[in-house]
This record gives structure tokens, sequence and C-alpha cells, in this order.
């Protein structure tokens, strides 16, 4: 059985062949290697909402995600771990013939699926809808999309105790926003922390990211949303064939639909001049690496 395995995650120095002359240091710190599915921050921001359930004795676990959702088959495993049900409410109306391979995962850990349609899956964040979809299960905790909630916060706040103070400038992916807020709490208010939204106008998140930072350490942060590639799940040659570089230089899957961009942003950045000569920056590879199952046979690993 594989189980989670935090001592896992390292530091990776990147290969500074093209770099060197202009950054001093550009590693990543490798949260993926925690677990093939309750990968990276994924778990960090389940930990805490599992843990409480477990221990106030809830019955099951729900929660929400797309058809792709990195965050359902995290929950769905590390539920399966730790001996509690999940249930999980899916975007969309499916058929087991036209499972998407996330979905199909879910289903052999033992997640109850359980298919809303798009107007409905809407609500999801509304109390009175919430109200009534707990009512409708025996003892269930709800955990928001994406784990998006206060304990989801905490647990990716950890993230930080792993990043030492001489990096100048964190970068990470951005979905809700969840692990960029805990990551901005728990860093040393000089570090900065540019975060990577994989969607277009994706900085619209700014002003509810703001909502749940401390305010004394609300400054060193910003948003990019430049590298959407067409939107959130699109992606073009351009950026498979980073991808498979990245892989053949560096020895680093990266995911479709988080990290690739992030990375993608980050070299065009570097290349741009955008950091100083001094910096030293630290990516997060935030898993999601079941995402590739769509494009596997066009990587190189
Ligand atoms: C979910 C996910 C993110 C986004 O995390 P948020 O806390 O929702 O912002 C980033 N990278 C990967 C690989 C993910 O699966």
């Amino acid at each position: 059985m594989v189980t989670i395995d935090e001592q896992a995650v390292a530091i990776q120095q990147l290969n500074s062949d093209w770099y060197h002359q202009k950054v001093s240091a550009l590693d990543i710190l490798r949260l993926d290697l925690i677990h093939p599915v309750i990968s990276g921050n994924k778990w960090y921001k389940l930990k805490h909402n599992l843990m409480h359930a477990i221990h106030e004795g809830y019955k099951s676990i729900l929660t929400f995600g797309g058809a792709h959702s990195n965050h359902l088959i995290a929950t769905a495993a590390a539920a399966k771990q730790y001996g509690i049900a999940a249930k999980g409410i899916v975007r969309g109306e499916y058929h087991k013939e036209n499972y998407s391979a996330t979905l199909a995962a879910c289903e052999d850990e033992g997640m109850e699926l359980i298919f809303i349609n798009k107007e409905e899956y809407s609500h999801k964040h509304e109390p009175t809808w919430l109200q009534k979809l707990e009512a409708q299960f025996d003892d269930t905790f709800i955990i928001p999309e994406g784990g998006a909630n206060e304990w989801g916060r905490e647990g990716a706040e950890e993230i930080a105790a792993f990043i030492p103070p001489a990096y100048t400038h964190v970068c990470v992916s951005v979905g809700t926003g969840t692990t960029f807020k805990g990551l901005r709490n728990g860093l040393a208010d000089e570090q900065q922390l540019l975060g990577f939204v994989p969607m277009k106008q994706g900085v619209y998140l700014k002003e509810e990211i703001e909502g749940h930072i401390h305010p004394a350490k609300n400054k060193n942060w910003q948003l990019f949303d430049k590298w959407h590639f067409g939107g959130f799940g699109k992606w073009n040659d351009e950026l498979l064939a980073f991808m498979n570089d990245c892989y053949n230089t560096n020895n680093l899957p990266l995911d479709i639909v988080y990290t690739s961009k992030m990375m993608y942003g980050v070299h065009e950045m570097i290349t741009e001049n955008y950091f100083p000569v001094s910096a030293r920056i630290l990516c997060i590879h935030t898993g999601g690496l079941q995402g590739n199952a769509s494009v596997q046979e066009r990587l190189s690993y």
C-alpha cells in the first residue's frame, strides 16, 4: 500500500545552463513526491479537514470537483487510507461509459460519486443549499471544493516550513488560491510570493485572496494570469514541448493544468530579466500528475 510520506518532500536544483547569468538560484520544492495522487498541496489542504471529521466521529466526508479534479481523487484516496467513507459531488452528468480517468480512479478508491448539473453545482458555496445537501446524508462532513476553508489554509501554511529563508522569491500555481493564502501567511514577510493563475483573467482572485491574508502579511505578493494557454485545462503544442524539455533536461515531470504553466511563466520572466540577478527562486511543485492521463501518449514520461 502506498502511504502519504511528508518526509519524501525534497528541494531539487534545476539545471542552471540557461539561467546562471540571470538569477542566482532556480530550485523546485517537490511536494508531488508525497504520494502519486494525494499529491502536493492537496494533502496539506485536506489533512486538518480529514482529522477533524475523524476526530468528531463523522461517518463520511463529502466534497466537490469536476471530472478531472485533483482534489476529488486526492480526497478519495486519503479517505480510503484513513478508513472513512467519501462522497464526491461531481460537476456534470457522467455515466460509466464516459467517465474520465479521474472519475474512474475515484470510484476505484471507494468514493461514492453523485452527479449534478452545472447550474445546480454553481450553488456549492451557498449556506442554505449546503444545509439541504447535508440533510440528504447521514452525518457527513462537508469539505468545500479545493479544500478552500480555514483548515485548508492552515494546512497549506505548513508548506512554508519546507522553504528556507534564503529564497527571495517563491512561485506557486493558483486555483482556488487556498495554497497561496496559506503560503503568504507562513512565509517570512520579505519573501516575495508569486502566484500563477492557469485561467483567463484569473487575477480576479486578488480581492478574495486579500481577505484571507493576515493584515501584517498582506504585502510582497502578486498574481500573474498571462500564461493561461487559452484557459483552464487548455494547452497547446508549445506547452507540451516545454514539459518534455523540462523532463529531459531536469528529470522533472510537470502536470498539464497547473505546474507546467507556472514553470513556463517563470522561464519567460527569467529570460526577460524580471528578476534581479541576486534572486534565489523556489518554485513549488504542487503535484497533479494524475491529470496528465489525457496527454500521456504525447509525453516523454
Ligand atoms: C489544486 C492544484 C493547485 C491549486 O491549488 P489552490 O490551493 O486551489 O490554489 C495548484 N497545482 C496543482 C497541481 C493542483 O492540483
